[in-house]
């Protein structure tokens, strides 16, 4: 195989090597890139998920609160319109509980209502006909009734209330001229909260806040009585609810660090809900099956890669080892030159080569001489040697790519000099010459005789006449007497074919 063949073949396997490698590669990053593109998908439809369920919880607890507030407003209006007419003081006490007070009052999470005069003492008792003697001149709801009369329903902050954590609730009563006659005061229990947030189930570190439309905390779950009843309108989650009428927020709020989804439905409501979800319950499962995932993909890619590592070396090895074999089906196992199969095929493309460019080729046949005698004196193993130094001293010659040197058979050799001229070859045959009568020997100088041939190719000329030539030319300098280099004679032989 021609040693330009060798170098093609082991250079294709470089290359599909690479190309394996490169394909391992994309492959790796195409797999991560969509698994990554999946996870993400499947994290947003979580998030989304999570804001749609918080979203809708928070509207049922708005509208659950919202209808009970205005379920016990409506009550407090009635007792503010009743306290309006002239005739209630006339009337027995009984009676007056009974146009005054509807059932709802009685509710389980309601407070009783009380009736308040313009000096904010008790007139009126919805749970009792007697009467105590309690004043709330000095609440902040009653001097806010008596101060303004445009105040309507005044929800206050949570306080111990009839024995109970609870948030008052108060309307003004006014004289039909509008003068402040009194307030109606009652209240929501704690326990209505309670109740309602423990029908919800709610996650580990999630949250479940009610606040007042100026910020104050009515009710948080987990339940913590030091953020009940503070005003959070400047921290970030409650700042925002109140900013905006509805909406979502990813953050940690005042009360912990924890790190949630905000969401609230309404911040109209007299009482807003925001529904807080720990992230840590959002992501919990995606990040389990994106760990196993990750995971997976990691094994995965090690075993792509490590199954590519391996074929990627078999193919380079396998490469080498063709190229060294092939290396050595074309050499002399002795002396490492060519060997005659390589010059066979170089000679015929170096010769097609130049017939194409139009360029000299030139031939030298090198004969050791009388190698039979020297084998005979010192042996055949001392002949080797010898052999061996003759090709050291012609490849040492060897100045370009194109020049080839090759043992031809027993102790001769051939030389192809693409592109030397006549005179040229016969000098660097003789420098070859020269040296080799130079070499150190056992006793008897080592010498070789060689014929030179060179030619422009053409047409009427082959391969073997070449050859032919040059052999001729070596047989000449034999019979001449040995030692010697002699030009063939082409241009006679380019006339006897012509
Ligand atoms: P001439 O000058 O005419 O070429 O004489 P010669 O003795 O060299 O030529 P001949 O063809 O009679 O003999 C060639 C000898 O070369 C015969 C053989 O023993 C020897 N020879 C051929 N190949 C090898 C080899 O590989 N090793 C050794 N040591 N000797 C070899
Ligand atoms: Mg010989
Ligand atoms: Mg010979």
């Amino acid at each position: 195989m021609p040693a330009d063949i060798i170098g093609n073949s082991n250079m294709r396997a470089k290359r599909s090597a690479k190309m394996l490698v490169a394909t391992a590669i994309l492959a790796i990053a195409g797999f991560s890139a969509i698994c990554a593109n999946v996870l993400l998908e499947m994290r947003r439809g979580d998030e989304a998920l999570a804001r749609q369920t918080s979203a809708n919880l928070a509207s049922t607890i708005d509208a659950d609160i919202g209808r009970n507030l205005e379920l016990y407003d409506l009550s407090l209006r009635a007792v503010a319109d009743g306290m309006q007419t002239p005739e209630i003081n006339q009337m027995s006490k009984a009676v007056r509980q009974l146009i005054l007070f509807d059932r709802a009052a009685t509710a389980k999470h309601f407070g009783a209502i009380e009736v308040f005069n313009a000096n904010g003492d008790l007139t009126v008792d919805s749970a009792s006909l007697d009467i105590r003697s309690k004043n709330v001149a000095d609440q902040d709801y009653f001097k806010a009734h008596r101060d303004n009369p445009e105040t309507g329903l005044i929800i206050g902050k949570p306080t111990l209330h009839q024995g109970a954590y609870a948030i008052v609730l108060s309307r003004r009563i006014s004289s039909s001229d509008g003068s402040f006659t009194g307030v109606a005061v009652g209240s929501i229990r704690f326990s209505y909260f309670h109740n309602l947030f423990d029908r919800l189930t709610l996650g580990p570190d999630d949250s479940m806040t009610v606040i007042r439309r100026d910020g104050v905390v009515i009710m948080r779950n987990p339940f913590d009585l030091d953020v009940i009843g503070k005003d959070f309108s400047q921290g970030r989650v409650v700042g925002r609810v109140l900013s905006e009428e509805k909406g979502s927020f990813i953050g940690s709020g005042a009360v912990d660090a924890t790190e949630r989804l905000y969401v609230w439905q309404d911040n109209k409501q007299p009482l807003i809900t925001v529904v807080g979800r720990s992230l840590k319950n959002i992501y919990g499962r995606w990040e389990h099956e994106a760990t196993k995932i990750v995971a997976l993909l990691a094994a995965l890619a090690m075993l792509i890669a490590t199954v590519t590592m391996f074929l990627a070396r078999e193919m380079s090895r396998r490469a080498a080892a063709e190229e060294k074999l092939a290396m050595l089906a074309v050499t002399d196992g002795l002396t490492g030159l060519k060997n005659r199969r390589y010059f066979d095929d170089a000679i015929e493309r170096e010769w097609q080569r130049s017939l194409r460019q139009r360029t000299p080729l030139a031939l030298l046949m090198i004969d050791a001489d009388n190698f039979k005698a020297y084998n005979d004196l010192f042996g055949h193993q001392a002949g080797d040697q010898v052999l061996v130094a003759i090709a050291s001293s012609i490849s040492d010659s060897v100045r370009r790519a194109a020049d080839c040197g090759a043992r031809y058979g027993g102790e001769e050799f051939a030389m192809l000099l693409p592109g030397m001229t006549a005179a040229d070859a016969e000098n660097f045959a003789e420098r070859i010459r020269i040296q080799v009568e130079g070499l150190p020997s056992k006793g008897a100088t080592i010498t070789v005789s060689i014929g030179v041939a060179s030619v422009i190719p053409v047409g009427v000329l082959s391969v073997a006449d070449f050859i032919g030539a040059a052999d001729a030319a070596l047989y000449e300098a034999k019979a001449m007497g040995r030692n010697r280099t002699r030009l063939a004679n082409l241009s006679s032989k380019l006339l006897l074919v012509a």
